[in-house]
């Protein structure tokens, strides 16, 4: 039997990230990952590192994700540091668009709620009429009614930020094993035996970051991981001048000149087929909010299953043998804290107490009310 001293299942954005940061805290992990066809949260996402509206009644992880923001440059500095890639991180703000009144109304009221819930610690936001929107985002559309702005608000290119994750991780002396697909976990007296197809590997600690088979994973190690089925698409137009200078929850331009349309959820699917109602529907939205938005093509539309829990706040939990659990949606945007915050805390061997709300202990308690 091999042995290792901390193994990561999981070589997503999540696994990648804790990797990364237990090297730079001078642990060597080994990283076993899945193969190519898994549906990977990672290859599909939004590229945002997104605050604002995150957190409703869950007070810390609204601190959370600001904090990972604030931490983002940080990280961004040091992945190019270990890299050499730059991942294009732009921290100029967002607007969320509200195409009714009533949706204006909502937006605000869930602001007012956090901020208040965050007793004012929670990240500053200013919500714009029309003519406020207007003036500071080009080629608004007729229905646009307003927005909510926050300045924390960035995005990244996701790919570069995997690459670049990869490359440092392999810099900084981690081993990573793709195909390496784990079906069982075995806690033993000094760790745990984990086995897979032609492997059996004997590792001290290991942390769990396998996206949607935490799920599966989670009970054989004592913990929980309760996820949803939630279904995003995305649909990327040709490239073309830099046109869109903001940022949006479901519109953005990336650094390539493509604008990038998202935002959809379905929850009562297993099928991960792209469907051209979902397009239609974000293409007509995108096309209200920003209508110069109709001359250009769609070149590309994929979905995804996202990492995400029933309250759609991360999980971070221990085991009283040495696991470490972390799943969560969000996984670009809270990949500061996960390199720079919650590996520093695992290659100590103990999770901080202020993580302990986002343990799964949560969901029993809900079950026991
Ligand atoms: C449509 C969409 C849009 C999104 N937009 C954003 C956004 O704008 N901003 C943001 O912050 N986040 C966004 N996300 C969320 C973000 O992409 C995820 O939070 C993140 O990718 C989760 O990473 P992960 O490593 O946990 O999971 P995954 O990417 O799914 O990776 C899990 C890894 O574990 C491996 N694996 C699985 N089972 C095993 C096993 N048994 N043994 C070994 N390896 C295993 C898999 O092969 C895979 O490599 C979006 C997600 C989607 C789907």
């Amino acid at each position: 039997m091999q042995e290792a001293d901390l193994t990561i299942v999981g070589g997503g954005l999540v696994g990648a990230s804790i990797a990364w940061g237990l090297a730079r805290s001078g642990a060597k992990p080994l990283v076993l990952d899945g193969s190519d066809l898994d549906l990977r949260a990672s290859r599909a996402n939004f590229a945002l590192v997104w605050v604002q509206g995150k957190g409703l009644h869950a007070p810390h992880y609204a601190l959370w994700s600001e904090r990972s923001a604030r931490e983002w440059p940080i990280m961004a500095e040091a992945l190019l540091e270990d890299s050499g890639v730059d991942v294009g991180l732009v921290q100029r703000g967002g607007f969320t668009f509200a195409l009714s009144n009533e949706e204006l109304e909502a937006m605000r009221t869930d602001m007012e709620c956090i901020a208040m819930e965050t007793a004012g610690r929670a990240q500053s936001f200013e919500v714009l009429n029309r003519a406020e929107t207007r003036a500071r985002v080009p080629h608004l559309g007729r229905d646009v009614v307003g927005s909510v702005y926050s300045a924390a608000d960035g995005h990244v290119n996701a790919l570069r930020l995997f690459h670049a994750l990869h490359i440092a991780m392999d810099r900084k002396g981690v081993t990573y094993r793709p195909n390496y697909k784990v079906d069982a976990i075995e806690p033993v007296d000094d760790g745990f035996i984990l086995k897979g197809e032609g492997f059996s590997i004997l590792s001290r600690k290991i942390v769990l970051a396998a996206g949607l088979d935490n799920e599966r994973l989670a009970p054989m190690v004592g913990l929980a991981c309760p996820l949803k089925r939630s279904k995003g698409q995305i649909l990327v137009t040709e490239k073309c001048k830099p046109f869109l200078p903001c940022l949006s929850p479901t519109i953005r331009q990336t650094d390539e000149g493509g604008i990038m349309i998202g935002d959809s959820e379905e929850t009562d699917t297993a099928s991960i087929a792209t469907s051209s109602d979902i397009s239609a529907v974000l293409a007509s939205r995108a096309i209200r909010i920003f209508p110069a938005l109709a001359d250009l093509n769609v070149v590309r539309s994929w979905s995804g299953f996202r990492v995400k829990t029933a309250d759609g706040v991360p999980i971070y939990d221990q085991s009283v043998g040495g696991a470490f659990l972390v799943a969560c949606h969000s996984g670009v945007t809270l990949a500061a804290n996960h390199s720079l915050v919650v590996a520093p805390q695992i290659a100590a061997s103990r999770l901080a107490d202020d993580l302990s709300p986002f343990s799964a202990r949560r969901f029993h308690a809900q079950a026991a009310a």
